[in-house]
Parts: C-alpha cells; sequence; structure tokens
C-alpha cells in the first residue's frame, strides 16, 4: 500500500530524523504491506515546535472560521470514505463493511459534531460580575491505539482544532496508514501549517518522547491502563492536564424482567463486533439464576454465527494474549461453550469468538480486559448480586441494563460505577460524553464534555 516515508510537519512531509522504519502488517494474511518511518525524539521535537509556532495564529482565528475547517475536513474525509475503509481493512483486518460503517462512518460523524460545535460553543460566559473565557490549553500531544484507528484521531484532533489548541499525533504502530490518510486530508482542507502534526513512531521511542515534551501543554493518549499510568505519573510531575481512555470490564445486565433474547442477541454482538477490541465492549453477561442456562444456549448460537464474519486481532502478540486469556479462564474452572484457544486458519491472526459460561466474578477472565472475541456469563441471585459484580472491577467505562421497564433499567443504570449506560440496546451517540470511572480513565471524550478538555479557564471581575 502506499506510505509516506517523512513525518506530516508544520504543513509539508519531511524526511524523518531516523533510518528506522516499521512494517505494517495485514493481519489477515500477515504480508508486510508498507513501511513507515519510526520517529525519534528529534521528529517529536521538530513536530512540536511546528505545534507551539502555530498555536497562536490558531487560538486567535475565530471559531467560526475553525469550524469552517473542520467541516472541510469532515467533506474531505467524506470524498476519500472508500479508501478509508480499505486501509483500515488492511492494516486492522477487519471486514470491509464494517470499516465503511463504522471505521469511516464514526469519525466522519464526529468531525461533522465538532463543526458544528465549534461554530456555536459557547467560549464566554457571565457570572455575576465576571466575565469567564475559556482559552485553548495550547499544544496538544494525541496518542492513539489501533482499534478504532480513525475514530481515536477524530476524538482527540477535531475538538482540540475547535478549542483552538493545535496538535501532534503520535499514532499506534500498528496501524499508521490511516493516520497518515488523515494528515493528507488534513492538508488538502486546507488546516493551517503547524496546526496538526504527525510522527509515527514506536510508543517508548516516539510516544514517550511526546508525553515527556517540555513543550507539550496537555497529553490526550487511549490505549492500555498500564501505559496510561505512565503517562498520568509524567503528567502529574509537571503539573499538566491529561485525558486519557483507557481499558474496560464493561457489564451487561439482564435483569429478570428484560426481553432475554434480545438482550443476549445484542449482548453477543456488542462483544463480536472489531473482533472484540473495543474497550467499551460488554465483555461481562450478567443473568438471573433462573435463565441462566437459556441465556447460554441463546449466547451459544449467537456467538456460533459469527464464525465466519469477524476479522482476525490485530497481531501475533494480541492472538498469542487472547489464547492466554482462554487458557486461563479454562484452567481457573470456567466452561467453554463455544470457541476455544485454537485458530481456525492456518494464516492470520485469527481467534474463534468464544463464549464461557459457569464464570465466577473473581476469575481472571472476569476481571482483566482480554480485548478478543471472548464473552463471559455470569450468574446472579439478586439484584445487590448484580449490582456487586457489575461494579467488582477496577474499570468503569461502559456497560447496558435490560428491562422489561425502562424505569426499572436506568434505577440500576445510576447504581452503577460507569462513565456510560446503554438503557434496553440504546443507540450509539456521537455528542454523548465516552469516558471512565475509576481506572478506565481521566476526562471525557465527543461532544461539548470532550471540547471542554481543550480548554482552560480564566475569569475576568468588573
Ligand atoms: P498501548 O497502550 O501500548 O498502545 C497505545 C498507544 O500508546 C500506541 O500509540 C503506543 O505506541 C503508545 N505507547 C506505548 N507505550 C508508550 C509509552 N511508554 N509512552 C507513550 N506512548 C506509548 O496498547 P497496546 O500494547 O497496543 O495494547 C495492549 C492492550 O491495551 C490491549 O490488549 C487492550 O487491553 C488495551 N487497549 C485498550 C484500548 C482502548 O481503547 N482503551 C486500545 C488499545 C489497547
Amino acid at each position: 500500500m502506499k506510505a509516506h516515508d517523512g513525518m506530516y510537519i508544520g504543513g509539508e512531509w519531511r524526511p524523518a530524523t531516523g533510518a528506522d522504519t516499521i512494517a505494517v502488517v495485514n493481519p489477515v494474511d500477515e504480508q508486510v504491506i508498507a513501511h513507515v518511518p519510526a520517529g525519534t525524539a528529534a521528529d517529536v521535537d521538530a513536530a512540536v515546535r511546528a505545534a507551539r509556532a502555530a498555536l497562536p495564529g490558531w487560538s486567535a482565528t475565530p471559531p467560526a472560521e475553525r469550524a469552517a475547517l473542520i467541516g472541510a475536513l469532515r467533506d474531505v474525509l467524506v470524498a476519500r470514505k472508500d479508501e478509508i475503509a480499505e486501509t483500515v481493512t488492511a492494516e486492522l483486518g477487519s471486514p470491509l463493511p464494517f470499516s465503511q460503517m463504522v471505521h469511516a462512518g464514526v469519525p466522519i460523524a464526529v468531525a461533522g459534531s465538532y463543526a458544528e460545535l465549534a461554530a456555536s460553543y459557547d467560549f464566554e460566559a457571565k457570572i455575576g460580575n465576571s466575565t469567564v473565557l475559556l482559552e485553548p490549553v495550547g499544544v496538544v500531544g494525541a496518542i492513539t491505539p489501533w482499534n478504532y484507528p480513525l475514530h481515536q484521531i477524530v476524538a482527540k484532533v477535531a475538538p482540540a482544532l475547535a478549542a483552538g489548541c493545535t496538535v501532534v499525533l503520535k499514532p499506534a504502530e500498528d496501524t499508521p496508514l490511516v493516520a497518515q490518510l488523515f494528515a493528507e486530508a488534513a492538508h488538502e482542507a486546507g488546516v493551517p501549517a503547524g496546526v496538526f502534526n504527525l510522527v509515527t513512531g514506536l510508543g517508548p521511542v516516539a510516544g514517550q518522547a511526546l508525553a515527556e515534551h517540555e513543550g507539550v501543554d496537555l497529553v490526550s493518549f487511549t490505549g492500555s491502563t498500564a501505559v496510561g499510568k505512565q503517562i498520568g505519573a509524567t503528567a502529574g510531575a509537571a503539573i499538566k492536564p491529561v485525558a486519557l481512555e483507557l481499558g474496560g470490564k464493561s457489564a451487561n445486565v439482564i435483569l429478570p424482567s428484560a426481553d432475554l433474547a434480545k438482550a443476549v442477541n445484542v449482548g453477543v454482538a456488542n462483544v463480536m463486533s472489531n473482533s472484540g477490541q473495543t474497550c467499551s465492549a460488554w465483555t461481562r453477561m450478567l443473568v438471573h439464576a433462573d435463565r441462566y442456562d437459556e441465556a447460554v444456549e441463546l449466547a451459544a448460537a449467537a456467538a456460533a454465527k459469527y464464525g465466519e464474519r469477524i476479522g482476525p486481532v490485530v497481531n501475533a502478540k494480541q492472538q498469542a494474549r487472547v489464547r492466554g486469556y482462554i487458557e486461563k479462564g479454562v484452567a481457573e474452572g470456567a466452561r467453554v461453550v463455544v470457541g476455544g484457544p485454537e485458530s481456525p486458519y492456518e494464516k492470520g491472526y485469527f481467534i474463534t469468538p468464544t463464549v464461557f459460561a459457569d464464570v465466577r466474578p473473581d476469575m481472571t477472565i472476569a476481571q482483566e480486559e482480554i480485548f478478543g472475541p471472548v464473552l463471559s456469563i455470569l450468574k446472579y441471585a439478586d439484584e445487590d448480586e448484580a449490582l456487586a459484580i457489575a461494579n467488582g472491577t477496577v474499570y468503569g467505562l461502559a456497560g447496558a441494563v435490560w428491562a422489561g421497564d425502562e424505569a426499572e433499567a436506568v434505577a440500576f443504570a445510576r447504581r452503577m460505577d460507569t462513565g456510560q449506560v446503554d438503557i434496553n440496546g440504546g443507540r450509539f451517540n456521537p455528542q454523548a460524553p465516552f469516558g471512565g470511572y475509576k481506572q478506565s480513565g481521566v476526562g471525557r471524550e465527543l461532544g461539548p464534555h470532550g471540547l471542554g478538555e481543550y480548554l482552560q479557564t480564566k475569569s475576568l471581575q468588573f
């Protein structure tokens, strides 16, 4: 596939300072499809300088003009939608229709929502005898993962630009091609030089250099909790704000009055989607003891149908990691209802959709994020036990509640320690705040809450 051999810095593709490259591998057939440069601290430094130089001009650009540029960027993404989908399919391995609908469709929706929000947002408010100004935080260092590669870029870059910040992006090493495509789109849309910059590279090299750079005012990170803790500690030592979107182990709570078949089918689809590589996936299904066996049967039938339809996981390391969790589940006494650790194909990083029954809340597979197509079904005796299980992990990113009566589901959702809950299969809302309680993160993305992360507050008294 087509790839740039340099970094997008200061409005142009510049040669990388080092000679090292990163191979991009198609997870379906394990073939190398491209190489991108592995950025060094010097590349990161050049990008941060470009972003800082562009900051005064961009932060002073009227919000309506910033909104128009984000709108133009959205239009370029729309025009290049098929190319986006093909690129994500090539580097992430997701089936093309899913890439079109989700990996291209969602970021387009998010960019559109920020084009509107930037135009209408109140960057000034009156409180008594004060005028409160909401000002851009400054230069943003954005570090993104590979599971929804363009969505996670747009969910940071669009609100940052709307706020008047400038950005240096370090995308995941597994999915750099769609990040390069995004840089091309920003250029084509007319985003001024230095407002958006891209440095591809390895996490512990380019990522760490960006997180530690003195010229970065805020780091926005999405990825593993382990790296998030490190980035949070670095930011804390420098008294810098940080936004962290980390892992999850979300509960899908099916109350006794729920439409069981619907709740189970939607629940299985939620977990298998994107081959289970979704931080907000409902990986723990909680079912009342009286309906447990029926739910396990329904889930097994639903998961078996996904066998041919889901793509691989992103790389060999993730495949080994997910298999390790499946083996651990078996070793700890959970019962495999469908699937298992064996790969269905000889080539590619595939994992068979797997459903575990008889999972106890203290098992590893019920506590740790697996990040593969693996569902654990747990049994509860009453609502209090369901709540204790739902809230009984270090995470709190998302979740679902199903009940015959919406008010009953809402009452349960209010007691959950988690950042987002879907009631009876509520639809995705690209403007609703997304982010975690507990170790799932700090801060929110999307909509006005996401924009607020990139603003700081000044008050003038009269
Ligand atoms: P990761 O946290 O290592 O990678 C995420 C991003 O951080 C990448 O861009 C990476 O290059 C960068 N990074 C890595 N080390 C860094 C460092 N020391 N300093 C700065 N940046 C650094 O995640 P991973 O290894 O790709 O995946 C491992 C696990 O993380 C997954 O199995 C899953 O559980 C979790 N994960 C969660 C999400 C999410 O959306 N919450 C996304 C991807 C992965």
